[in-house]
């Protein structure tokens, strides 16, 4: 059942009462919420001009175009981001199948027209002064990409050479294990949900980089001799980096879905949580900041909606019986709106907020929040909300995970057929 929504929440007369108020005190920090709360207002502005004709509308083939471009090839801009390649072809993969088009598969037909000699050729590292950086060099060199878009299938190659001979997947090849590139190539390998691509996963070697990171606390180092990554629950409600830090909305996500994949959600406190993650979302602009006193941002649009249908589940495992049963506990219209009206980039690709500059990091994170914002519970249980257009419809994204549900369902049941890796060395 879909839920119509109109007018947008923006042009009620009495919105402007929802600004930001400095009570005459000016800080740098009021300065700045001021400054974005002006240019929320002329994105929205410039949509009101004709808002009675014309609905929200997400721009759904200029994504497409944008995000399959970026698997062939990046700007120079991206070139800080050469030790997070399984991030982009995760962010790029994730964000494909939120707008119903799955990059092609290659048939064996395909796959044919590259030889593995072609496809390992060895080539240098990437050079930070190269016109162009590639996503998947070196599995296919310039001339190639110019000719054609890569395949799930150059993916799982490209995916298999990040994967260290010990474990793990580092940001690239030759590049050593870290968990966040792992996290990244592990989902994007379910997205792409192949016997051949959950095939790559050395599940021995990885439960032993797994088991290297482990300290003696329970928390994980993010790599061999790296920095700790506790993850702890603060005085805020919200979880921060370290003991004593403050409540961020990235590390709260993580910290509660681990909570959720170990059952044990009981142990944080849920109605301190509630409270941090609903007064995160911004009263003026729709959408979430990260932290408290900190400014609107497009991708917190998953790591802190993401959260309410975390929370939700808890709740009702608690017994709690006073949850709705058609709506999360935050302002979904109000979300879809932001995302729709302030972050899009016109010629393709999502933001941060009005004037800043497209990414895919953020486009994939401003569809994941407005495909949570859109879609509530699951089964006989679903109720969508689409603010604006028919065709804003996202797929719907499993909340822990964060890849299309039916991915995650396949993946646990291929994985479930296979036996559990043991350690080979005596270790708890
Ligand atoms: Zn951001």
């Amino acid at each position: 059942m879909a839920e119509r929504t109109a007018p947008l929440r923006f042009f009620r007369d009495d919105h402007f009462k929802e600004k930001f108020k400095d009570e005459n005190v000016v800080t740098v920090t009021s300065v700045d919420q001021v400054a974005v709360e002006l240019n929320v207002e002329e994105a929205y502005d410039a949509f009101r001009v004709d808002w009675h004709r014309v609905k929200p509308v997400l721009q759904r083939e200029k994504h497409f175009q944008y995000l399959k471009k970026g698997l062939r090839h990046l700007s120079e801009s991206y070139s800080c981001l050469d030790a997070s390649r399984p991030w982009l072809c995760y962010w790029i993969l994730h964000s494909l199948e939120l707008l119903g088009e799955p990059l092609d598969e290659c048939t064996a037909s395909q796959t044919s027209t590259h030889s593995a000699n072609e496809l390992h050729l060895p080539q240098p590292r990437l050079s930070m002064k190269s016109q162009h950086i590639y996503v998947l060099q070196p599995m296919l060199d310039e001339q190639k990409l110019s000719e054609t878009y890569p395949t799930s299938n150059h993916i799982c190659e490209f995916l298999a050479r990040c994967q260290n001979p010990n474990g793990g997947f580092g940001g690239g090849p030759g590049q050593e294990p870290h968990l966040a590139p792992t996290y990244a190539a592990v989902n994007a390998l379910c997205i792409i949900g192949t016997e051949e691509a959950y095939d790559i996963i050395n599940r021995e070697k990885l439960l032993e980089f797994l088991f290297s990171v482990k300290q003696p606390n329970g928390s994980f180092t993010m790599h061999v001799s790296g920095e700790v990554d506790v993850r702890c629950q603060n005085w805020e409600g919200g979880i921060g980096g370290v003991p004593g830090m403050e409540a961020h909305g990235g590390y709260t996500f993580c910290g509660m879905a681990a909570m959720v994949i170990l059952k044990k959600e009981w142990m944080l406190d849920l109605k301190a949580l509630l409270r941090w993650v609903t007064s995160r979302q911004m009263r003026f602009e729709g959408g979430f900041q990260g932290r408290c006193n900190k400014l609107v941002d497009g991708c917190y649009s998953f790591w802190q909606a993401g959260l309410l249908p975390l929370l939700h589940r808890a709740l009702h495992i608690e017994g709690k019986n006073t949850l709705s049963m058609t709506h999360w506990m935050f302002h979904q219209e109000a979300l879809q709106e932001y995302i729709l009206l302030c972050c899009q980039n016109s010629t393709g690709g999502l933001l941060d907020k009005p004037g800043k500059s497209r990414d895919f990091y953020h486009t994939c994170y401003c569809l994941s929040g407005l495909s949570v914002a859109q879609h509530f519970g699951g089964g006989e249980l679903l109720h969508e909300i689409i603010v604006g257009d028919e065709n804003n419809r996202l797929e719907p994204t499993h909340p822990v995970y964060n890849i299309g549900p039916e991915k995650v369902a396949q993946a646990i049941m291929h994985f479930l057929k296979l036996s559990v890796p043991q350690m080979k060395s005596d270790s708890n």
